[in-house]
């Protein structure tokens, strides 16, 4: 069960945080992995990792996901680099905070532009690819943030992610006729180099709002996503897959120990 050796999977925003962390364990299982991002020495240093890990192949694409010709041209070379494409893990995103006071047109057009065009050119760029694999597989990185809580500050990002799922749902209709099912992993607090640069007070905050205890590793969504993107998965799609730490349980602060 669970073989996911020799599959050639792309993973945007794979250079660092959660798409390093789904990419690894890819690479773990043997698959062959590609990642993009936009910085070439993020993305040289994780490709050492990936190797290191025992991936059966190694690709790095330098990419804009927000550009649809660049997504297009992200997914042509991987193809050409890995022989194909049966699994695309949509990760890549941003998360700046910004007031409603102060949010500006350019702060809704950036977020939406990386988080929900980035999503949407990546599928549209892989589709072909996916369709000739026979067994393709798509995994969104969402968040809880947005789809089931809010946070002040988060508001655009919220409706970002929320916007993932709503096209997630009719995509899978679509996608249907092709044999490939899309899903979606909502991360709580993943701790990663971005959710760090939030600061200590933000990271502590949060892992007192965990019931587990801590804060998850990139790993977890990781697995998460590897199991998404196995055979045995193949009934699975449309659906929306919560990794929290059980942060989203609570109904009060008082409501765990
Ligand atoms: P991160 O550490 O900041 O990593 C983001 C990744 O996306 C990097 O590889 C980055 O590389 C890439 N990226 C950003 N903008 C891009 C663009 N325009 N084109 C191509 N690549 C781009 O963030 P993270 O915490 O791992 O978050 C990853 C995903 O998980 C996001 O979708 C985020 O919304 C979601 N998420 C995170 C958490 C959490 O707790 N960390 C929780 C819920 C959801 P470059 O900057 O080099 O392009």
């Amino acid at each position: 069960m669970f073989d996911l050796a020799g599959i050639r999977v792309l993973v945007t925003g794979g250079s660092r945080g959660i798409g390093l962390g789904i990419a690894k364990v890819f690479a773990q299982a043997g698959a062959a992995v590609a990642v993009s991002a936009r910085n070439t020495d993020d993305l040289a240093r994780a490709a050492e990792q990936l190797r290191a890990l025992g991936a059966a192949a190694v690709a790095t694409v330098s990419t804009d996901v927000s550009v649809r010709d660049a997504a297009d041209a992200m997914v042509a070379s991987v193809t050409d680099q890995l022989g194909g494409l049966d699994v695309l893990c949509a990760n890549a995103g941003i998360f700046p905070s910004a007031a409603l006071t102060d949010m500006t047109s350019a702060d809704l057009t950036e977020i939406f532009g990386v988080n929900v065009g980035g999503t949407v050119f990546a599928v549209q760029a892989a589709l072909p690819a996916l369709t000739q694999s026979g067994r393709g597989r798509i995994v969104l990185t969402s968040s809880i943030t947005g789809p089931i809580t809010g946070y002040a500050g988060w508001s655009h990002y919220g409706a970002s992610k929320a916007a993932q799922l709503g096209f997630m749902r009719s995509a899978a209709l679509e996608l249907a006729l092709h044999g490939i099912t899309i899903n979606a992993v909502l991360p709580g607090n993943i701790l990663t180099e971005g959710l760090q640069s939030l600061g200590a007070e933000y990271c502590a905050n949060m892992t007192a709002a965990v019931p587990l205890g801590f804060l998850g590793a990139p790993e977890d969504i990781g697995t998460a996503v590897a199991f998404l993107a196995t055979s045995e998965a193949r009934y699975i799609t449309g659906q929306a897959l919560v990794v929290d730490g059980g942060q989203t349980l609570p109904e009060g602060p008082d409501a765990f120990a």
